[in-house]
């Protein structure tokens, strides 16, 4: 490891002070393309947790956001986009030398991210609310308000974009915010809370607190003072949270891991198929929790598929994300990079053939960083642990099937269920069969595309509740019942 010349000092952020490390307890970042140290940042205690949820609660009991209009709150979400915008060019640079992945894809990932603080700044002051036609004179109807103080948990692969999922929706909804980004990727969650300070969202709002996920992501989780815990990441990880959130039985969102199907058809045009096939499990170099990773294939066209996508695969450039050269970027960390070689070497184990790749790259400098070859397995069946668990990185099976039943089957044989993608080019079948893929996110001839309008989130062990468009406003906010009686008279239940 080398220390480059600027090593970035992060800093919590709590009641509008920003807080260096204190202690022994620091956070080496490394960037994973060369390791080279590119920032320290703060290990919270938690009683440093604890103390930003107590200024996040005071904030909104105070009525200092929740109690702006909501012209007001969309107004800020729009100077912050304004601001993400007029920075994107640094803001995706550090998400490189952080995440590992290409300058293009950060580039779209920064993009997106304000295009989704205007999105939920536009919807929040969109009409809403209900009326109900119920008996007697009453008039009954429905308010939305925010749930109080939300405690938001992101992971490392895509740093920004997936935090900006949650905080935008939850300060439209008047929430406050503790805010933990993960521990390999803490850099852009600094600059976008000195975004939201420069735009003057008031102190106490927003509340950056940056550690281990076992002390400030438990400690938010536990906490009673958190009326909404909002997490994306690991499915095991969120099964602890879930178990923590019950001691006060607070609302959860979960978006969790995935093993998704795509399958193609003979009769789908070969060439889209083969191309969304490859972005749907090299995009973000496989740490994309939708990615492809199980392509089904038609049997009838299952050889000359294979050959073209390793032929394709095999062309792959990885490489530094911010080389403009490169093509798919490193694998985020060391460990993860692990990870995924052992799951090669399981693969190879349980019997399946690698068809390419599966190798760590070192040639040409890939030394320094942590990168590892597209790769291919074939010959696999859907009881090895390649084909059900979740690897997390450039690594796709490809299996044969007969038919749209067997095609259906293969698919739901799993217990994830984040996405799912059908290339036909017969409508009918497609509808058919994408309607029966259980997940919650699906493609027809496409695989992967995202869009803040519309909800995202999974089935069965992929996560409970929706981020993005209306939903996931929806997550942020409580439903009040109100009842207004029209005919102010004693009741006269009890005789008088
Ligand atoms: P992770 O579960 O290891 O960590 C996620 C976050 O939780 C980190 O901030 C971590 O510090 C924190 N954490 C860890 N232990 C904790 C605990 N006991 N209590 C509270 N917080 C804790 O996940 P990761 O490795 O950072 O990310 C990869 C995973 O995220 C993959 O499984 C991927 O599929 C998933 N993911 C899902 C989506 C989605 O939208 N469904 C999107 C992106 C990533």
């Amino acid at each position: 490891m080398s220390v480059t010349s600027t090593v970035i000092e992060l800093k919590n952020y709590i009641n509008g002070e920003w807080r260096a490390a204190n202690g022994e307890d620091v956070n080496i970042v490394i960037n994973p393309a060369n390791q080279e140290v590119i920032a320290r940042a703060p290990r919270a205690t938690k009683e440093e947790t604890e103390e930003a949820i107590a200024v996040a609660k005071e904030a909104f009991e105070s009525g200092v956001w929740s109690g702006l209009t909501t012209y007001e709150r969309a107004a800020y979400l729009n100077k912050i986009a304004d601001k993400i915008e007029e920075n994107l060019d640094e803001l995706a640079t550090l998400e490189v030398m952080d995440n590992g992945k290409i300058k293009t894809e950060a580039e779209f990932d920064i993009a997106d991210a304000a295009s989704c603080f205007r999105y939920y700044a536009g919807l929040i002051m969109a009409p809403e609310g209900e009326t109900y036609q119920v008996p007697e004179d009453v008039q009954a109807m429905v308010v939305k308000e925010p749930v109080g103080v939300a405690g938001l948990i992101v992971p490392w692969n895509f740093p920004m974009l997936m935090s900006v999922w949650k905080i935008a929706p939850a300060l439209a909804a008047g929430n406050t915010i503790v805010y933990k980004p993960a521990e390999a990727t803490p850099i852009t969650a600094m600059k976008l809370v000195e975004i939201i300070e420069e735009v003057g969202v008031p102190k106490g709002v927003m509340n950056l607190v940056m550690g281990r996920g076992s002390v400030v992501g438990q400690t938010i989780a536990e906490s009673k003072d958190v009326d909404l815990v909002s997490f994306t990441g690991s499915t095991e990880v969120g099964r602890e949270i879930m178990k923590a959130a019950a001691g006060n039985l607070k609302k959860i969102s979960l978006e969790l891991g995935g093993k998704s199907p795509n399958i193609i058809f003979a009769d789908a045009d070969f060439e889209t198929a083969v191309d969304y096939a490859l972005m749907g499990i090299y995009y973000g170099t496989g740490q994309v929790c939708s990615a492809g990773s199980r392509i089904l294939v038609e049997e009838s066209i299952y050889n000359k598929f294979v050959e073209k996508f390793v032929e394709r695969a095999k062309q792959i450039k990885a490489g530094p994300g911010l080389d403009e050269n490169s093509q798919m970027g490193a694998i985020n960390s060391e460990a993860q990079m692990n990870t995924i070689l052992k799951y090669i070497e399981i693969g190879k184990q349980e019997g399946a053939t690698l068809a390419c790749g599966g190798n760590r790259l070192t040639e040409n400098g890939l030394d320094k960083g942590f990168f590892i070859a597209p790769t291919v397995f074939v010959n696999v069946t859907s009881d090895m642990r390649i084909v059900q668990e979740e690897i997390f990185g450039p690594v796709v099976t490809i299996q044969s099937f007969k038919d749209e039943e067997e095609a259906i089957k293969l698919a739901n044989d799993t217990d994830f269920g984040l996405a799912g993608g059908v290339f036909s080019g017969d409508g009918a079948k497609a509808m058919r069969v994408i309607k029966k893929v259980r997940a919650g996110i699906t493609w027809v001839n496409s695989f992967g595309t995202t869009y803040n309008e519309a909800p995202w989130g999974g089935y069965k062990q992929s996560g409970i509740g929706r981020s993005l468009g209306t939903y996931g406003l929806d997550d942020f906010q409580e439903i009040k019942q109100i009842n207004i009686n029209l005919d102010v008279q004693p009741a006269g239940w009890f005789p008088n």
